[in-house]
């Protein structure tokens, strides 16, 4: 091994495969890798020696407690520590740690959202080890990442539906390899994702409820200067970020979290934090954790990290990137390749994904459904609402070529009358143009890139998952009965007739412009603008089947995700207007009285010098205008508010979010952002945008 800095500490907080060949006796370290590999169960006398191994292996490394570490449906993680201490009766202690004990945890659950599951079931929770993701150290605590269920097996979190669904797909991609011939181990699923964020003075954070309490700022007129001179966007980064990256660079390392890039995104303050891609659930584990360290971290150098979709409005709002590919036995199957006997099976899984995301359009947009990211999607920053797929200069002639049953044009253009095109090896950097794509080709895998940046990916890869499973599964069996000498034809025809069924979901074109969505409607492409639109898809009888169908979600597990995303929803909208009324009463409104009270006295005086004055006089008007604009505003939000968190049916609730407190809140925002350049900046209760997003 090499001994530079990064080569000795990276992973060194993670039990990793090396850790657990030198710990473990060859027998059962073998028969861990066959539970890790071949997804077999663990037997308990295993479990016992593996516990013991990774008890050693973290007292040496300082730790004190350990944790189940799992992903409740709020998306983020969460643990609760225990000690390895045991006392003995002769007052002395022994730090143990079983099978069971990594095994197995139960949790009273009663606390995290269910979306009514546990009603009908049990209050208890359980905790699962995943042996695909590894250990690790956090804060003296080893952590062992967990599915986490219901007592009758029901899932509670975002993880069990991604290993579900990662499960699905591997069973229905290898019949369509077996009809190609081939028998690989393992069919998995890749992802790299690119975590987007804010960072601003912790100074100007602790100083604003609203980014405190809702993660965003709920007011605040334009700044003087947005992004519109584009000098951020990997431009040089300050130093107090660049000594913040360093370090979650380093710790991050430590966990073996495999970070690559870094760099200044397009609003001012924004930043970009990017890894080399893994196997989906854990690149999905080391993201949460990386969201997390990118938090904590900031406040050892005075900065706030702001993860929101929308912490600014009139400038970009952050997403993530959801990088995604499916290999078999470490090939990428979206890789096109130059063998044209390969190329086939290209086009089968690009045929696959298109097909996919066309039948799952809905159930894609209603995974990255959020309050955050309503404020961001459609907003021409980011991917409209319509989900659409752009596959690039190269690849898109010979997509259409095929559509249109034309021979096809190889590159150089020789004309190839297999019915097989041979396809180029695309140029990656060029297949990339299109920013305005909500799903795009990029080479050798699609990027969906309209997940928010504080959501946890899962739900897009079920969603994705299982949608590709649904047209492996079609294939293979449409073609099981194909003899070898008709299957090219065959599977030429299934492709040609399944892009014809699904063309009308590719868009090359500019998704930002007004006329896409004239276009995708006369295409009958959904347009789900916000979350309370997009969400009742989940519970649409044919959705409910299809995630049934390859069991990855049961017809409870799904009403119940539907349930706790519409709650979060309303919770969240609640959380806004409160923050908003409490705002405008206690801050703004005070500052008002005083600010006007003293332009009074200050009319008064030059009228006793017998000077008049009307331009001070006719500010001293607008300023008591505002303050009545805003009192009234406060007033009818608070009201219809307190309506809205009365009713019972949570799609109504939804609704009346949308349709009501929705246009309240943009009010009473208005009416306050309208005198914030009409006073001094010193009276002023909270920073500025020009204070936050400028800062030195
Ligand atoms: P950008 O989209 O900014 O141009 P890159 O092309 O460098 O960025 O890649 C973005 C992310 O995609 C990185 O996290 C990278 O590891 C990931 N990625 C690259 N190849 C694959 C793949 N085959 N499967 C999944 N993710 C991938
Ligand atoms: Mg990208």
């Amino acid at each position: 091994m090499a001994n530079d800095k990064v080569s000795l500490e990276y992973g060194s907080l993670v039990f990793t495969d090396a850790d657990m060949q030198e710990r473990l006796p060859k027998p059962t370290y073998r028969e861990l890798r066959r539970v890790i590999d071949e997804g077999k169960p663990i037997n308990i006398d295993i479990a016992n020696e593996v516990a013991h191994a990774m008890k050693q292996w973290a007292l040496e490394k300082g730790a004190t407690h350990f944790t189940h570490w799992f992903q409740p449906l709020t998306g983020i993680t969460s643990e609760k520590h225990d000690s390895f201490l045991t006392p003995k009766t002769d007052g002395n202690i022994l730090m143990t740690f079983s099978g069971k004990e990594l095994i197995q945890g139960e949790t009273d659950g009663s606390s995290f959202p269910s979306g009514g599951l546990r009603a009908t079931f049990e209050a208890r929770g359980y905790t699962i080890w995943d042996p695909m993701s590894p250990a690790f150290i956090k804060d003296e605590v080893l952590c062992i990442p967990t599915a986490f269920i219901s007592y009758t097996g029901e899932a509670l979190d975002k993880k069990t539906p991604l290993l579900r669904s990662e499960v699905a797909l591997e069973v229905q991609a290898k019949r369509v390899l077996t009809l190609f011939g081939r028998h690989p181990k393992r069919v998995i699923t890749n992802c790299g994702p690119e975590q987007e964020f804010f960072l601003i003075k912790e100074s100007d954070y602790i100083a604003r409820p609203d980014l405190i309490l809702c993660g965003r700022t709920l007011f605040g007129c334009a700044p003087s200067k947005g992004q519109e001179l584009e000098e951020h966007y990997f431009g040089a980064i300050r130093p107090s970020v660049n000594a913040y990256m360093k370090e979650v660079d380093d710790e991050l390392w430590k966990l073996g979290i495999p970070m690559r890039t870094k760099h200044n995104e397009v609003a001012p303050c924004q930043h970009e934090m990017a890894p080399i891609y893994e196997q989906s659930s854990l690149a999905i584990d080391d993201n949460l954790l990386t969201m997390e360290k990118l938090k904590l971290m900031a406040t050892h150098h005075g900065l706030a990290c702001l993860e929101h979709e929308k912490p600014f409005d009139y400038v970009n709002g952050s997403g993530k990137h959801d990088n995604w590919s499916i290999s078999a036995d470490g090939e990428n199957l979206l890789e096109p390749g130059d063998e044209p006997d390969e190329n086939l099976q290209f086009l089968a899984f690009l045929c696959f994904l298109i097909a996919a995301v066309d039948e799952h359009a809905d159930l894609l947009r209603a995974s990255v459904a959020s309050c955050g990211n309503d404020h961001r999607l459609g907003g021409h920053e980011a991917p409209p609402a319509i989900v659409s797929i752009f596959l690039g200069d190269e690849l898109s002639p010979i997509v259409q070529a095929l559509i249109k049953g034309k021979h096809v044009c190889a590159h150089g253009c020789d004309e190839v009358d297999l019915g097989v095109p041979a396809l180029p090896n695309l140029a990656r950097d060029n297949t990339d143009r299109n920013r305005t794509s909500p799903f795009a080709f990029t080479g050798n895998k699609f990027e969906f890139r309209m997940c928010g940046s504080q959501q946890n990916i899962s739900d897009s890869n079920v969603v994705l998952n299982t949608a590709v499973a649904e047209q492996c599964d079609k294939f293979a069996n449409d073609l099981q009965d194909c003899t070898k000498e008709n299957f090219v034809e065959r599977a030429m025809e299934w492709i040609r007739t399944s892009l014809q069924e699904h063309k009308r979901i590719l868009f090359e074109g500019n998704g930002y412009a007004a006329s896409w969505e004239e276009e995708a409607a006369r295409r009958g492409l959904k347009n789900n603008k916000t979350t309370p639109d997009a969400l009742p898809c989940m519970v649409e009888p044919r959705n409910i089947a299809f995630f049934e169908k390859y069991h990855v979600l049961s017809e409870a597990e799904q009403r119940a995700r539907y349930i706790s995303q519409a709650e979060q929803y309303s919770k969240l909208m609640n959380i806004e207007a409160n923050t908003m009324v409490y705002m405008a009463r206690t801050m703004y409104l005070p500052a008002l009285y005083r600010y006007s009270g003293s332009c009074a006295q200050s009319v008064e005086h030059i009228a006793a010098l017998g000077i008049n004055d009307t331009t001070q006089r006719a500010v001293v008007q607008q300023l008591v205008a505002g303050i009545q604009a805003i009192t009234q505003a406060a007033n009818e939000l608070e009201q219809e508010n307190a309506y809205a968190h009365t009713i019972d049916s949570p799609k109504e609730q939804n609704d009346y979010y949308r349709d009501v407190i929705t246009s309240k809140m943009a009010t009473l925002r208005a009416s306050v952002d309208a005198m914030e350049p009409l006073c001094d900046r010193s009276i002023w209760p909270v920073p500025s945008y020009n204070d936050i997003l400028f800062y030195v």
